[in-house]
């Protein structure tokens, strides 16, 4: 099983963003807020928005389902690549917000 370990490193090199934030309602009854909330990319799947942006460097973001033929879990990507976030596959090594983060 070591050979599947390492396909498994090779493929997947940079971190998965598996979180992403929603801008809607939330918070407790009596202290309701309206912002945005970080949510598991899986609970995002199950609602009725299309608006996701990266927790880390706030680009729009478009889900990911999980795939059993894949072997992937769900995951969120950028729409257009930021080199700035470590989230994402094209990180350059140095941070920064995307170019344009949603708001
Ligand atoms: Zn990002």
């Amino acid at each position: 099983m070591t050979t599947e370990a390492q396909v498994e490193t090779v493929s997947m090199p940079a971190a998965q963003m598996v979180e992403v934030e929603v801008k809607r309602w939330h918070g407790a009854a009596d202290g309701r807020v309206f912002g945005w909330q970080l949510l598991p990319v899986k609970e995002a799947l199950r609602l009725q928005e299309d608006t996701f942006r990266c927790p880390e460097c706030l680009g729009r973001v478009r889900l990911r389902p999980a795939s059993a033929e894949k072997q992937t879990e769900a995951y969120a990507e950028h729409y257009s690549k930021n080199t700035g976030c470590s989230l994402g596959g094209h990180f350059a090594g140095e941070k920064h917000l995307h170019p344009k983060p949603l708001n």
